[in-house]
């Protein structure tokens, strides 16, 4: 749709000097794509002239007369298009955001749109007072990049490509003014904070404190878990495994003794070279059954192992039981190795026999039933009324083995309700009570927050936390995925910065 468009006025002020002139010298149309009406692509074509400027003084002879309310000079877009296309490019990014356009009517092009956003003014960044760091990746595992926070409005100040401490001391001395620094525990970012920002007050992240003990209990997990592994087998090994469930032999009954009469006759009837359909009319069963009993060594076999009474394996299971237990779980060695015994039943039935062991699933050792490192770790920290009734009466049973997790749990849910309820005051009492009493691995851990003591301190004092970080940090991950990886930095940062 076109829609034709002119300058009512009768001149217009020469650009250079800034004098009237209403003498015409041309026109000519320029094109400009505006918003679709009616569902349809737009162009205004805009009609403008060119006129002579008689100054004596002025340099230009003719000049072109402007509609800045439309367009800039040279734009092939209205104002109004260009600000819609460059909202669309921040928010959805370049391919998607084109194919966005395609279905708007204002076609444009995904390295357009990248362009228009590129070419977007920064905004001025303002110093928030409590500042959150905290890195991000940019290729998860590969590279990572610095996020900063303003940790009291919750929103992304900046990103920085590069996660060095240099990086982030550099920025600091460019955008002074931040009074708190939340950052991460004892790592660059602290000593980064450090340097930058002198006078700021240094807040241990409470997440980090968390995480730190969580990777201290997995450590104390790990040697605990080891010990009880040993005592456990040892255990084992003097007491005996309980058996998987043996089927006990049965004497046969009715059905088994008639099964036994078919077998022997058809077997005898196949001995004199008569066919299935021939042993068939004389048995008057269909040769399917027949056929059932001619494949079946001995009569047993052909009992499903619902209905199953004795088979001739029977003999054979407490060997196969034992072997199970030891781990031999794989029917064809089990079926070699009862056949040199003497079994002379066929492997399908050592097979189905193993199949109800498999189904039943025969209670696994003791030793095999402890929780993973990280789990038991997890369990310390989780407060005990968030705990199920699984767990709580596995913890009891692994309490009652290893008087150190009891004490190992209590000092992290002692550890937990400081950093809740922020009772910093109390950290002094926490860390002498773990000296005294607490596993190794807890003692390392808290010598760590004696190294970083004030911010340790503030962390569990002062309410600034940078936990909003992290949902920041995942809308940085969903602008880079629709970006679908292929983000440049200077575009992702644009995009967060200015979408936000
Ligand atoms: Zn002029």
């Amino acid at each position: 749709m076109h829609l034709t468009v002119r300058c009512e006025a009768a001149g217009a002020n020469c650009p250079h000097c800034g004098a009237w002139s209403e003498a015409f010298h041309s026109s000519y149309e320029r094109n400009l794509g505006d918003l679709p009406i009616a569902g349809r692509r737009a162009i205004i074509d805009l009609r403008v002239r060119r006129f002579r400027c008689y100054q004596p003084e002025c340099p230009r002879k003719t000049f072109v007369e402007q509609a800045p309310i439309f367009a800039e000079r040279y734009a092939h877009r209205t104002r109004r298009l260009r600000s819609l296309l460059e909202d669309i490019g921040l928010a959805l990014g370049g391919r998607p955001g084109s194919r966005h356009c395609t279905r708007l009517a204002i076609p444009t092009s995904r390295t357009t749109l990248l362009r228009m956003v590129r070419a977007l003014p920064e905004r001025s960044i303002s110093t928030p007072t409590v500042l959150g760091v905290d890195e991000f990746a940019l290729r998860r595992g590969r590279r990572y990049g610095t996020i900063l926070v303003d940790a009291e409005a919750h929103h992304i100040v900046d990103l920085l490509e590069d996660p060095s401490a240099d990086a982030l001391v550099e920025w600091l001395s460019n955008h002074p003014g931040a009074k708190v620094i939340c950052r991460d525990r004892d790592g660059v970012y602290a000593s980064a904070a450090r340097r930058g920002a002198p006078d700021a007050l240094q807040v241990a992240d409470r997440w980090h404190l968390v995480h730190n003990l969580a990777d201290a209990l997995e450590r104390f997990a790990v040697r605990v878990l080891a010990a009880l592994r040993k005592e456990l087998k040892a255990e084992e090994f003097t007491d005996g495994a309980p058996p998987p469930e043996l089927p006990l032999p049965v004497a046969p009954g009715r059905l088994i003794a008639r099964n036994a009469e078919r077998h022997d006759e058809i077997h005898e009837l196949m001995a004199h070279r008569l066919t299935v359909s021939a042993i068939a009319r004389r048995v008057r069963l269909d040769r399917k059954t027949v056929r059932r009993f001619a494949n079946a060594e001995v009569a047993a076999d052909l009992l499903g192992p619902r209905g199953r009474r004795a088979t001739a394996l029977d003999a054979y299971l407490p060997y196969l039981a034992r072997r199970w237990r030891e781990g031999q779980h794989v029917a064809a060695f089990l079926f070699d190795e009862v056949r040199q015994q003497g079994y002379r039943g066929s492997k399908r039935t050592v097979r189905r026999q193993l199949t109800g062991w498999r189904v039943a699933e025969p209670p696994p050792p003791a030793h095999a039933m402890l929780p993973g490192p990280r789990t038991l770790a997890w369990l310390l920290l989780r407060r005990p009324s968030d705990l199920d009734e699984k767990e709580q009466i596995l913890l009891k049973q692994l309490y009652e083995r290893s008087p150190e997790l009891v004490c190992a749990r209590q000092l992290a849910q002692h550890f937990l309700r400081l950093v809740r309820e922020r009772r910093g005051r109390e950290l002094d009492d926490w860390v002498a009570d773990v000296h005294s009493a607490g596993p190794p691995e807890l003692r390392g851990f808290s010598r760590n927050l004696q190294h970083d003591w004030a911010a340790v301190h503030a962390g569990l004092t002062e309410r600034w936390s940078s936990g909003c970080v992290e949902g920041n940090v995942n809308k940085v991950k969903v602008t880079k995925r629709q970006m679908f990886g292929r983000a440049r930095f200077d575009l992702l940062r644009k995009r967060v910065l200015l979408a936000n």
